[in-house]
């Protein structure tokens, strides 16, 4: 199964993604995660996309694609894979098409997790308060908001087009959502 994974900052993407990656045994690949590992590790990559993750922007889409392009081809990803922050923008997306094409792959489903804005900004504020995160203080958190708005939500549109894509209320318990979502795709 290969499936990407949608939603605003903070409807709970990432702790849902690594439940269905359990559930369904398949690769979990979030790209904030791998740009975090990328700057602990001090690689070029992750010195080029640190300023603008800690301003709350996204990272150019050709290093997303270039990243993501190499990682789509390991081995572990040959039996499915969750994407959980990528694509982000319509040229990633399209970007991702042409990968998936030149591998002979398609992907399944587009899960976009929905939620009210100020709850999210709610929870975040929360959640910077306990991550020590460097992008979750309450003014970066809110332009990772107005980014999503303006460069992610048209993702939705784009994958509703193409038939693959599911929508979840993100309101509620951890695991009745992920309940919501496997029944969803099952
Ligand atoms: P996340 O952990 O998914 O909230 O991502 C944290 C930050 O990493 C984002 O605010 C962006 O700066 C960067 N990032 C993660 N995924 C992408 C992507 N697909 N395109 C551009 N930037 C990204």
């Amino acid at each position: 199964m290969r499936l990407v994974f949608m939603g605003p900052p903070g409807v709970g993407k990432g702790t849902q993604a690594k439940r269905l990656k359990t559930h369904f045994k398949i690769v979990h690949l979030s790209t904030g995660d791998i740009l975090r590992e990328e700057i602990n590790t001090n690689t070029r990559l992750g010195g080029q996309a640190k300023t603008f993750m800690n301003d709350g922007q996204l990272v150019p889409d050709n290093l997303l694609l270039e990243m993501m392009n190499n990682r789509l081809r390991q081995d572990d990803c040959m039996e499915g894979y969750l994407l959980d922050g990528f694509p982000r923008t319509l040229p990633q997306a399209q970007g991702l098409d042409s990968i998936l094409e030149d591998l002979n792959q398609s992907l399944d489903r587009a899960v976009n997790l929905t939620a009210d804005s100020d709850e999210l900004i709610r929870r975040l504020i929360l959640r910077g308060q306990e991550s020590g995160r460097d992008d979750d203080s309450p003014d970066v958190i809110r332009k990772r908001q107005q980014v999503y708005w303006d460069q992610t939500a048209p993702l939705i549109d784009y994958y509703r087009k193409q038939q693959i894509l599911i929508e979840v209320n993100g309101i509620g318990e951890i695991a009745e959502i992920t309940h919501r979502i496997i029944k969803s795709l099952t």
